[in-house]
């Protein structure tokens, strides 16, 4: 793993997905090393692109004061850190950039009016729940499985999945805005309705469907074949006919919508 400090020029950067007018990733690269990861097309756009994802990390060790610049003139909006990397991978430890980020937030006269949304695979959020209570955040962890030895298997480098769940309860329990993020639906891995009656007090969930783009499925067809060869031919059936892994996985939210009254925000396609 290289790992690289660098500075950065901006840090709210407009976001393409519906209801987000801003990202921040305050790192380059992602440490947990998801097999279904589809933010490697980073790697083309940051001069990585001979690397392997989750073999670099570029840490923007300037991101918290870029940002105290730019909450004095950028537009108040909604912000999700992070879109294309984990903001509590493990370096965040060391770094503690989206610590000072938040803290930038807090400091600043406009921060408040910034609706902030975070999304982790880590149990290092905990440390920060002082100051995301203070902001008033979302907190959103993302589970595909309850099982330890898949998420283990799936996403080697991040908080096995029931840490992530103990996570999630101790910020609802807290008082913080709080969601799962059940992404991405494995057919015949991901047990939808228990993720759903386990996570039923939560305020809302978001459903996703796994990117079948060919460099995603270049790295779980292997992983599938030799972790879940019971699994894997239910699996690739849906691989092969995306419509139709989309419009069942929605009904079926639908479904466990009505019978926990968990509030599903989106059936996430790609
Ligand atoms: S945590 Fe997110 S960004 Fe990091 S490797 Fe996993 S899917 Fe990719």
């Amino acid at each position: 793993m290289e790992v690289k400090e660098i500075e950065c020029k901006s840090c709210l950067t407009p976001c393409g997905i519906e209801g987000i007018d801003y990202a921040i990733n305050p790192y380059i690269g992602c440490q947990h090393s998801c097999n279904y990861c589809y933010a490697d097309f980073m790697k083309r756009f940051t001069g990585h692109s001979g690397e392997d994802w989750g073999q670099f990390v570029d840490v923007r060790t300037n991101i918290a004061e870029v940002l105290a610049k730019e909450l004095e003139k950028k537009k108040p909006g909604s912000v999700w850190l992070s879109s294309v990397t984990d903001c509590y991978q493990p370096l965040e430890r060391k770094f503690q950039l989206t610590k000072g980020i938040l803290e930038a937030f807090a400091a600043s006269k406009n921060g408040r009016k910034f609706e902030l949304q975070i999304l982790t695979k880590s149990s290092l959020v905990e440390r920060d729940f002082g100051v995301l209570k203070e902001l008033n955040a979302e907190v959103g962890l993302t589970v595909n499985t309850l099982q330890d030895k898949c998420s283990k298997a799936i996403e080697p480098f991040a908080s096995p999945a029931s840490e992530r769940i103990r996570v999630l309860k101790k910020a609802k329990k807290s008082g913080l805005k709080t969601y799962a993020f059940f992404g991405p639906v494995l057919p015949g891995i991901t047990d939808l309705e228990a993720l759903f009656s386990e996570m039923q007090d939560l305020d809302f969930v978001f459903v996703e469907m796994l990117n079948t783009k060919p460099t995603v499925l270049a790295r779980m067809i292997p992983l599938m074949k030799k972790e879940f060869p019971e699994e894997f031919r239910q699996w690739n059936e849906l691989m092969g006919n995306p419509e139709q892994y989309y419009e069942s996985l929605k009904k079926e939210a639908t479904r466990l919508e009505k019978q926990f009254g968990l509030k599903v925000k989106a059936v996430i396609k790609h």
